[in-house]
């Protein structure tokens, strides 16, 4: 073995050991928490704004962002109703890894939550590899962004628990053969639970939500 993959894999043991650390904090919290990954502009912070109002008078929702730069999706997340957010700057890093929520979850009362939602960096590809500790893993694709993108990104696609289609109303208007997004998705994660949703319309969402609910409630039981 090469000195060089050794200690790509170091790190990545380290990793894996913090977000066990992350999980168990969690658990012991009784709060369950959800990656959502996807690319930039996909729809994370628009499906996070449709999704806090729709269960606030049942759940405690917190949301995690991390971003390049900013605090304008955290800004968002409060303002749509989360009862804590909190921003994560990686200062240039394309993903977030089980340091950095691990730092996000030092800065929330958890005994406080029952729903936590981290919004991952907008990327294709590394958070994928990175574990945060999180009990699922969400993808959020979008039909503007293509129906290649289970070919183009496998990786991305084989992890996830759920994936949610955003912005179905542009449908009629883009060349989406949604069949063959399927059949890409379905080689790659066979049976995977799908939500076809629109953050714009509302159309969809409420199934999502129930999938939420759903997980929140085995997870308390
Ligand atoms: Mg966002
Ligand atoms: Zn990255």
């Amino acid at each position: 073995m090469s000195e060089r993959i050794s200690v790509v894999e170091n790190i990545m043991g380290a990793n894996d050991r913090l977000a066990e650390d992350n999980r168990a904090r969690l658990d012991a919290a009784g709060v369950f928490a959800v990656n959502l990954m996807a690319s930039p502009g996909a729809g994370k912070t628009s499906l996070i704004e449709q999704t806090l109002p729709r269960l606030a008078d049942q759940l405690r929702l917190a949301v995690i962002d991390g971003d390049i730069a900013t605090s304008i999706d955290a800004d968002r997340a409060a303002a749509a109703g989360a009862v804590a957010s909190v921003q994560i700057n990686t200062g240039g890093q394309c993903h977030l890894d089980a340091v950095m929520l691990q730092q996000g979850l030092g800065q929330l009362d958890l005994s406080q939550i029952d729903l936590l939602l981290v919004e991952n960096v907008g990327n294709l590809v590394c958070p994928a590899d990175f574990r945060l500790g999180t009990h699922k893993s969400v993808l959020v694709a979008s039909v503007p962004e293509g129906d290649d993108k289970p070919y183009k990104y496998p990786g991305m696609y084989r992890g996830v628990d759920a994936l949610v289609i955003n912005k179905t109303d542009l449908l009629p208007y883009i060349p989406f053969k949604m069949d063959y997004f399927r059949r890409g998705v379905e080689v790659l994660n066979a049976g995977l639970v799908t939500f076809p949703l629109s953050c714009k319309t509302g159309e969809g969402v409420d199934a999502w939500v129930a999938w939420i609910v759903e997980n929140v409630q085995t997870f308390k039981r």
